[in-house]
């Protein structure tokens, strides 16, 4: 399999449940720089210390050390023939930072999947999850302010992919399995 994917929506779509039933089916790994980051924070690495308070207030935490981290996450053997990439790239800037990646390893993106969810529907799964998982970054006002940095920054990536032809859209709502059978069928054509 050598599916090069990006999954694209808003908080609280569904990206990371989605990504890892995805990445399953096609047998490539999935790339959290979400899960990556709170991975970090919670065992208290360098890294994590870094981007703790960042990514506790909802902001983006710098270009420059998600773009390395995922350079680094990509160039492991799991990853050469294939990635679904989940929470990133999450604005322009990382958009190029990941093509020049690809790039230099000679290779191209297939497809970006958008899951894409009713504002409404995301704050009150968000709401629920807070309850549910206690993630530092799940408290009403960050989740405002996620929300906010998601319309401004990452949203307007959709259109880039769009206007190259790399863009599906999927509907997030309804039960997880209906979910992941509209995933596999909007990315069937790009499996090989
Ligand atoms: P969600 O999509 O629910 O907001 P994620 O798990 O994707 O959550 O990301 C959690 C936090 O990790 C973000 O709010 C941000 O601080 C940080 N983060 C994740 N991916 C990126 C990225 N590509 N660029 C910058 N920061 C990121």
């Amino acid at each position: 399999m050598s599916a090069r994917l990006v999954l694209l929506g808003p908080p609280g779509a569904g990206k990371g449940t989605q990504a890892a039933r995805l990445a399953e089916a096609l047998g490539v790994p999935a790339v959290s720089t979400g899960d990556i980051f709170r991975a970090n924070v919670k065992d208290g690495t360098e890294l994590g210390r870094r981007v703790q308070d960042v990514t506790a207030s909802g902001r983006l935490v710098p270009d420059e050390l998600t773009n390395e981290l995922v350079r680094d996450r990509l160039a492991q053997d799991d990853a050469v023939d294939g990635f679904l990439l989940d929470g990133y790239p999450r604005n322009v800037a990382q958009v190029a930072a990941l093509d020049e990646m690809l790039a230099a390893a000679g290779r191209e993106l297939d497809l970006a999947v958008e899951l894409t969810v009713d504002p409404q529907v995301v704050v009150e799964r968000l709401t629920k999850r807070a309850q549910v998982e206690g993630r530092a970054d799940d408290t009403v006002e960050v989740i405002r302010h996620r929300l906010d940095v998601y319309a401004e920054q990452t949203a307007p990536i959709s259109q880039v992919y769009a206007d190259r032809g790399l863009l599906a859209q999927v509907d997030g709502l309804g039960e997880v399995d209906d979910v992941t059978t509209r995933l596999l069928a909007a990315v069937a054509p790009v499996r090989s």
